[in-house]
């Protein structure tokens, strides 16, 4: 339909031809809204046209109404084009038969006559039912889309993903501004990059490579806000084709809160197990620590061929001492001996308490004359030991010492105990004070 009236020709049947060929329901009415011209296909659709009056209002036919049409659902576009004199195109809603809803585009375009006024109006009428169907389920899906957009609370951006400018931030929701601080404004001035640590930044371009090629990339990365802090987010990331083009759809998840309580965790499990493994007294490995240490040791100077050497000592008359200065000055002297231990082996060497007044050190990759010199060293730095006792008084202590080197025979770490223990007793049956090897 042309955007122009059609000019003046004084030719019923000339115009009923015209009319005839028009593949939509057509009608011409004139200035008081009558019906002059119909063609065959209004038949199809009008209601009263063998009424058996010399003519019909074009309300009567096409809408069944006694009046002209009016009201939003219904506007008449015929006033409109007798006073613009311009087509003017308008769709009605209507009911058919079975009452479905229908929606009809009506194109009402004048013909004027020689003086250039409306002398005719053509109406046609097209069915744009399904048409109208599909722009509303498409317009609640986007309005759907939308609210989805911007009710999340995930940080949500669609980000370029060809030409120079991949990575530019084309819009980002309500979360995005609350989460990283910039308004909208200012994100469409950024990238993606600009809101990430700059390794992860140098990483984006290959990042969005695989998204284009159609993964949906799920990791979790730093990011920094506005004011520059840095936080942990959770990033889900997919191709969002539009008319051809490709995008990247991108939800970032702050995670910092869980990143916090899982540090937490952590450290509370670090802790329990250096807990578990621990002498509260001394802070030396306790004796099931020392056990599960010492099988692990045996085995490896096993398959290794490396030598392995075990030193287990004990406080001399250390009931006495607890007897006379009582049992703190007992536990002070227990913790000086672990002290010394501490100052005087090597970091790889593992030391614990054994129980009581017992301890144990095991000599990783050392033969027996290294031992020897080793517990010699601990003797002799335990002798100079002095502990407060009483007031300003002092009291020092001694240990016994044996010691063995493994032996492929041990099967399991109370065998090579048992040898190092009757190397300790050998130590206290002589004269207490010495290292006795086995
Ligand atoms: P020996 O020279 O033969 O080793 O004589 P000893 O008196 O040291 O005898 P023994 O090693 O059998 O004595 C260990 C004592 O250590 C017995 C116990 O009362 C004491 N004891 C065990 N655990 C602790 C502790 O945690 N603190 C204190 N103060 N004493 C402890
Ligand atoms: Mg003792």
């Amino acid at each position: 339909m042309t955007d122009n009236p059609v000019p003046y020709i004084n030719s019923p049947d000339y115009l009923q031809t015209v009319v005839n060929h028009i593949e939509h329901p057509t009608l011409v009415i004139d200035r008081q809204f009558r019906v002059v011209l119909t063609n065959q296909k209004l038949l199809g659709i009008a209601r009263k046209i063998d009424s058996g009056r010399p003519f019909l209002y074009c309300y009567e036919i096409t809408h069944n109404l006694s009046k002209p049409c009016s009201g939003k659902a219904n506007p008449c576009p015929l006033q409109k084009v007798i006073r613009t004199k311009l087509p003017v195109v308008m769709t009605h809603t209507h009911f058919d038969s079975l009452y479905n809803k229908m929606y009809v585009e009506i194109t009402a375009t004048p013909i004027l006559d020689e003086n250039g006024e409306v002398l005719h109006i053509i109406e046609t009428f097209k069915n744009v039912t399904r048409q109208n169907r599909i722009e509303t389920a498409l317009r609640e899906s986007e309005v759907r889309y939308r609210s989805l957009f911007e009710q999340s609370g995930d940080a949500i951006f669609i980000l370029k993903a060809e030409g120079p400018q991949t990575g530019k931030i084309l819009s980002a929701n309500k979360a995005a501004c609350h989460m990283y601080g910039y308004t909208e404004e200012e994100f469409l001035r950024l990238s993606v990059t600009d809101l990430e640590t700059p390794e992860h930044a140098a990483k984006a371009p290959k990042r969005i490579e695989r998204i284009l090629a159609g993964e949906t990339l799920r990791l979790e990365i730093t990011h920094k806000g506005k004011d520059g802090n840095i936080f942990s987010v959770e990033v889900s990331a997919s191709r969002m084709d539009v008319d051809g083009r490709k995008f990247v759809l991108s939800i970032y998840r702050d995670i910092s809160k869980r990143k916090e309580i899982e540090g937490d965790r952590d450290v509370l499990i670090r802790e329990l197990q250096h807990l578990s493994q621990t002498d509260g007294l001394t802070g030396l490995f306790n004796r099931q620590h020392l056990d599960k240490r010492l099988t692990e040791e045996m085995e490896r100077a096993r398959r290794y061929a490396t030598p392995l050497s075990l030193i287990i000592f004990d406080i001399d008359h250390f009931k006495k001492i607890n007897d006379t200065y009582g049992h703190i000055t007992g536990d002070k002297i227990l913790q000086t001996a672990s002290f010394v231990i501490k100052e005087t082996l090597r970091n790889t060497d593992i030391a614990g308490r054994f129980g009581g007044d017992e301890f144990v050190i095991i000599l990783v990759q050392t033969d027996i004359s290294i031992g020897m010199q080793v517990a010699e060293r601990l003797r002799s730095r335990i002798g100079q030991e002095q502990v407060p006792v009483r007031d300003d008084q002092t009291a020092g202590f001694s240990i016994s010492l044996g010691i063995c080197q493994f032996d492929k025979t041990f099967a399991r770490a109370e065998d090579f105990i048992a040898r190092a223990d009757a190397a300790l007793y050998e130590a206290k049956r002589n004269r207490r004070n010495t290292v006795c090897k086995i």
